[in-house]
């Protein structure tokens, strides 16, 4: 709870601990004591960039909100966090193995992405795990390093076989996943066609199934990878073909965001036995590959709760490390090479999206009236007592008795029997009670069930300019919570309490749930806006998994993309820019022609002048503010 700032002054101390930015920033980002999120390219101590100084700069060169802002720093960082514990969990416990890491494109497909990954990378031999030809093809097309891994999922037909084969040729560490067994006869035919030996993997079932929201794609009745009846039909089937010494790595994935260590300990058991099998049926094997669900901590409450994980990274891959040699020393099989295929926990952290709030719709205090009209009907009456009677003793009796009498006021003015007026004056009666009920109830030790939720019907809604379809397309579709926070003003009591809607209007497009270290709560605390001044939000940790699910609702379209790279100094340039798209470009993507729009337009102009409504220079006008509207962004512009 925010405590009471009529007693103490506000200070950005106590921000922190609000907003928890500590807890779910992993050190990329804190507050400033200019009260600023600031972002921190190279930890805690080192240089601090202003994102509200970005903003500005944003602004100057022409870019409107929302913008999504990437900062190539952190995704540099993460992608040498990954490695540098796994190389340390390897060190200590002498294992003989490497670690391979490989991206896995579908989590973070833009261009811009994949190839920062590939470039940041190579230093590592870090990969890139894809399910499909397209993603193949990016895969390759970014990749210089032919070191790294790319290992093929997905289903795949005789096109994507050969596509793997002939990288396979051009020196990749390329290999065919088997997803399904009816995939391997048409590697082996492809294969020798092209007179490739290629790397063979499988992917397996596990019986164990780790918990969360996203871990469907394990378990026993996963759709994809195969039983270990199937499993040993594949040895037998490359024995007999002579091709035993191409089956070199077994892959499983549990499903993303796994909260708990021990989902990940007993899936790497598990496929740590099934790989002694293989070794011990005469394959060479040499990589374990563990598939992804290494989880973001987005709410900063480090348990096993869906939108948090009770683990750290250095946690994760010594537990890996650790578990499987434990298997594998004991049955004498060498150590393999460990893959992991980490989309989330790579990616995520080096995006945020910014927006600005448009407008603020709040409760506010009723006035009423000292008397009633005569024609007053008794609902209006009742409701006036009830006002009059509340005390600390009867808050759940007045509550109730409110939403009767407003509920009758209701029905007789759906059966036409009282006046418009009449029914606005219960309407304020009713919101007096409320807003006195919630204020009343602040002092009660132990708060009625029924009133429990009584200040959220009493939250602002601030109006932000973007879209939750387009740009937080898990917040809508599985209620995933994405830390969200006043990027400025952090020095200053955050007053109101609010729910965020976006501007597409549809009563989905808001966001009514927000991290808290006790879970989740339904209202977010926000400063009042200030007349003629900008107040700007952050969603932060956006960068998996939100871009390419979004969707064009009310033909919203993709925002503006900022990538920014900081100099060891502190300072930073803005390396890439992409403009979002324009209401031509989005009207294109639903089969319009511009072209097309502008001529039907012209042809209703020139009807409107023929007929004398509009002169010839008014339909100029007219004309150009469409053609202006098309080439415009789709979201609201300043
Ligand atoms: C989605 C997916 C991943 C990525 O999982 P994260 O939890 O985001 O790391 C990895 N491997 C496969 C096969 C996937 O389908």
């Amino acid at each position: 709870m925010v405590k009471n700032h009529a007693l103490q002054q506000w200070c950005i101390e106590d921000s922190i601990e609000l907003y928890g930015i500590r807890n779910w920033g992993a050190g990329y980002f804190t507050i400033s004591e200019a009260g600023e999120v600031v972002i921190c390219p190279q930890g805690p101590k080192g240089p601090q960039i202003s994102i509200l100084e970005v903003i500005a700069g944003l602004r100057e060169r022409g870019y409107d909100m929302p913008v999504l802002l990437r900062v190539e720093n952190i995704l540099d960082a993460r992608i040498a966090s990954i490695h540098e514990s796994f190389r340390k969990a390897i060190k200590n416990l002498s294992y003989k193995g490497a670690y391979r890491g490989v991206f896995p494109i579908k989590v973070n497909q833009q261009q811009q992405v994949v190839e920062k990954i590939s470039q940041f990378g190579t230093r590592y031999h870090h990969g890139m795990e894809v399910g499909s030809k397209a993603e193949l093809i990016a895969a390759v097309s970014l990749m210089r390093d032919t070191q790294a891994c790319i290992v093929c999922n997905g289903y795949k037909d005789e096109e994507f076989i050969d596509l793997g084969l002939q990288a396979h040729r051009l020196g990749y560490n390329l290999f065919f996943v088997l997803e399904m067994p009816s995939e391997l006869d048409v590697l082996l035919e492809r294969a020798t066609l092209l007179n490739v030996r290629p790397n063979i993997g499988v992917r397996i079932k596990l019986a164990v199934k780790a918990d969360g929201h996203w871990t469907d794609s394990g378990g026993e009745r996963s759709t994809f990878g195969l039983s270990p009846a199937q499993l040993v039909d594949v040895v037998d089937k490359l024995k007999t073909c002579g091709m035993l010494d191409c089956f070199r790595l077994l892959h499983y994935h549990l499903g993303s965001q796994i909260s708990n260590i021990r989902g990940i300990r007993t899936g790497v058991i598990e496929s740590a036995r099934l790989y002694a099998g293989l070794a011990q049926e005469g394959a060479p094997m040499g990589y374990l590959d563990l598939g992804g669900g290494l989880a973001v901590d987005y709410d900063g409450s480090h348990t096993n709760y869906v939108s948090s994980c009770n683990y750290s990274l250095d946690e994760y891959c010594a537990d890996i490390v650790e578990a499987i040699m434990s298997i594998l020393d004991e049955q004498n099989v060498p150590h393999p090479h460990i893959i992991t295929e980490s989309g989330r926990a790579t990616v995520a952290y080096y995006s945020v999206l910014l927006f600005n709030i448009l407008d603020v719709s709040a409760v506010e205090e009723v006035q009423l009236p000292d008397a009633l009209p005569m024609d007053t009907p008794d609902p209006v009456h009742n409701l006036r007592e009830v006002f009059s009677a509340i005390s600390l003793r009867n808050l759940q009796e007045c509550y109730n008795d409110a939403i009767y009498y407003r509920d009758e006021m209701r029905q007789l003015f759906f059966t036409g029997r009282v006046t418009l007026r009449q029914r606005t004056l219960a309407e304020r009666f009713f919101w007096a009670i409320i807003i006195r009920i919630a204020r009343e109830k602040t002092r009660l030790k132990n708060v009625p069930r029924d009133l429990e939720n009584i200040d959220i019907s009493l939250a602002d809604i601030y109006y932000g300019n973007f879209s939750v379809f387009q740009s937080l397309p898990d917040s809508w579709a599985i209620d995933q919570l994405f830390p969200i926070m006043p990027i400025h003003r952090l020095n200053e009591f955050p007053s109101r309490q609010a729910i965020i809607s976006d501007i597409t209007c549809d009563s989905d497009g808001r966001i009514d749930h927000f991290i808290d270290p006790q879970g989740m709560k339904p209202t977010l605390e926000l400063h009042s806006l200030r007349d003629g001044e900008e107040y700007y939000l952050g969603a932060f940790l956006v960068g998996a998994y939100q871009e390419t699910l979004g969707d064009l609702h009310n033909l919203m379209g993709d925002t503006n993309v900022v990538s920014i790279r900081a100099a060891d100094d502190g300072s930073y340039e803005y390396v890439r820019e992409i403009r979002g798209d324009s209401v031509a470009d989005i009207l294109t993507y639903v089969e319009y022609d511009p072209q097309r729009i502008l001529e039907n337009l012209r042809g209703t102009a020139e009807q409107a002048v023929r007929q004398g409504r509009i002169s010839p220079s008014e339909r100029f006008a007219i004309m150009q503010a469409f053609e202006d509207g098309l080439r415009g962004y789709t979201y609201f512009e300043r």
